[in-house]
């Protein structure tokens, strides 16, 4: 038999976008209109948009602004900005009064309690005055408020992002265990399950061998026009990642800050990613849906493997988190308004949606089920003790609503010639595995 392979160009892709006649779709739309029977082909579809919202640690701010006149002080070698401490440097800047500075998205502020650098990045997008604390090598200290207008230079960067897809986390033992991956230390006797990932909807799993994604691509970094400057510092096969830069000036506050972990704050970003239909391959990938994603649960202690889901069983048209006020009972201490990982949520105003991450806390923490949204039990064969269990979800670290949104504002930008689709300039390169 003969078998046609099936391919177009991204020229072509192009010119339709410029005469109307592309069909860009983002992978929810896809994987809906797939999942209501609908025979979708390879020739229906031009472009699609993929996109994740997650915890991701690896981010840096990278700044440059004017502190001081030039030559009233040689360098600063202390700064801060609201009680961070960034890294000043590389260049240092002699006797210019201007300071470059990088400074880590998880640092901890040392004068502001529960506060960090994703906070810090968020307040700068939403416009509000930052206090700069520097101390030159001679002792003299400048203590300056800027806002993000008056930075020279203030651009993200992103070292290992829009990882393909994570883990589940449980935990086998019997005592409770404080991790990054939940918001209370995670309760023992496989009784709870956290996880991360936006499955079907996230940039290397409908691109898992970066054929198309490379140096040069553009994307959008929490609604910021950025680019993908090279593979991330774990980028292997497997599990591949990018490392990005973006403008912070044109980035949405809705896509990023900060989440509370037993274990300290993490910080919140957002990237969406183009994905033009070339081929066979890639279209074959880009019909998976999360039920042909797989999800390998882990002992959060020690990350070894102790069961195998897919995304299917963790995200199936239950993005959204919604209060429901009538079912309130207006209790003494709002669990929910002190525990919230994003503090989103305040009993007088309800949930602030630019805040809220979907991650389903509240609906397990408060007592009269006031917060809706199924977030899943899950039956697993534990492959350690071969016995099934029923495990419910009581964390979702990624946000599969606020991904679809982003994703939706990128294909708005692309049909209307806001965002043009280029080639690469390199192919990302994998490095083997570390262990
Ligand atoms: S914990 Fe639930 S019921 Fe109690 S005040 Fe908060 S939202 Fe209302
Ligand atoms: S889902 Fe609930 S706990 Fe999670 S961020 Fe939103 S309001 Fe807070």
């Amino acid at each position: 038999m003969l078998y046609l392979v099936k391919k177009r160009t991204l020229k072509e892709i192009k010119s339709k976008i410029e005469n109307g006649t592309a069909t860009v779709m983002t992978v929810q739309e896809l994987i809906d209109r797939i999942g209501n029977d609908e025979k979708v082909q390879f020739e229906d579809v031009d472009v699609i948009t993929t996109a994740t919202k997650a915890l991701m640690s690896g981010l840096a701010g990278i700044f440059s602004f004017r502190l001081s006149p030039p030559k009233k002080v040689r360098k600063f070698e202390n700064v801060s900005m609201n009680g961070i401490p960034g890294y000043p440097g590389p260049c240092p800047n002699e006797y210019l009064g201007i300071i470059d500075l990088i400074l880590y998205g998880t640092a901890q502020s040392k004068t502001q309690e529960n506060y960090s650098g994703g906070m810090l990045f968020r307040d700068l997008v939403e416009g509000k005055s930052i206090e700069i604390v520097a101390k030159s090598v001679e002792g003299i200290e400048i203590t300056k408020k800027l806002k993000l207008e008056d930075f020279q230079f203030a651009r993200m960067m992103g070292t290992r992002q829009a990882i393909r897809n994570y883990f589940a986390m449980l935990n086998p033992t019997q005592k409770k265990v404080e991790t990054i991956f939940s918001v209370f230390p995670i309760e023992g006797n496989y009784s709870q399950m956290t996880f991360s990932g936006t499955g079907a909807m996230n940039p290397f799993q409908n691109d898992p061998d970066a054929d198309v994604l490379g140096i040069g691509t553009e994307i959008l970094v929490n609604g910021s026009k950025g680019y993908i400057i090279g593979p991330g510092t774990r980028n292997d096969k497997l599990k591949p990642n990018m490392q990005t830069i973006a403008d912070f000036k044109g980035m949405k506050p809705e896509y990023m800050g900060a989440f509370k972990t037993s274990y300290g704050l993490e910080s919140i970003c957002s990237i969406a990613v183009p994905i033009p239909i070339l081929n066979d391959k890639i279209w074959n990938n880009i019909i998976k849906s999360d039920k042909d994603v797989p999800l390998v649960v882990l002992n959060v202690v020690g990350r070894s493997r102790v069961a195998e889901i897919t995304y299917g069983h963790v995200w199936s048209n239950n993005f959204f988190v919604k209060f429901n006020s009538k079912k309130c009972k207006k209790c003494d201490e709002c669990s929910v308004e002190k525990d919230c990982p994003t503090n989103a949520f305040c009993l007088k105003e309800g949930i602030d949606k630019s805040r809220c991450f979907n991650c389903g806390m509240c609906v397990v923490s408060c007592p009269d089920n006031a917060f809706e949204a199924d977030l899943k039990k899950v039956s697993m064969k534990i492959e350690t003790i071969n016995e099934i269990k029923e495990i419910p979800v009581v964390l979702r670290q990624s946000d599969r609503y606020g991904a679809i949104k982003l994703a939706e504002e990128l294909k708005a930008m692309i049909l209307k010639g806001e965002f043009i689709l280029k080639k690469p300039i390199e192919k990302l390169e994998f490095f083997p595995k570390v262990f």
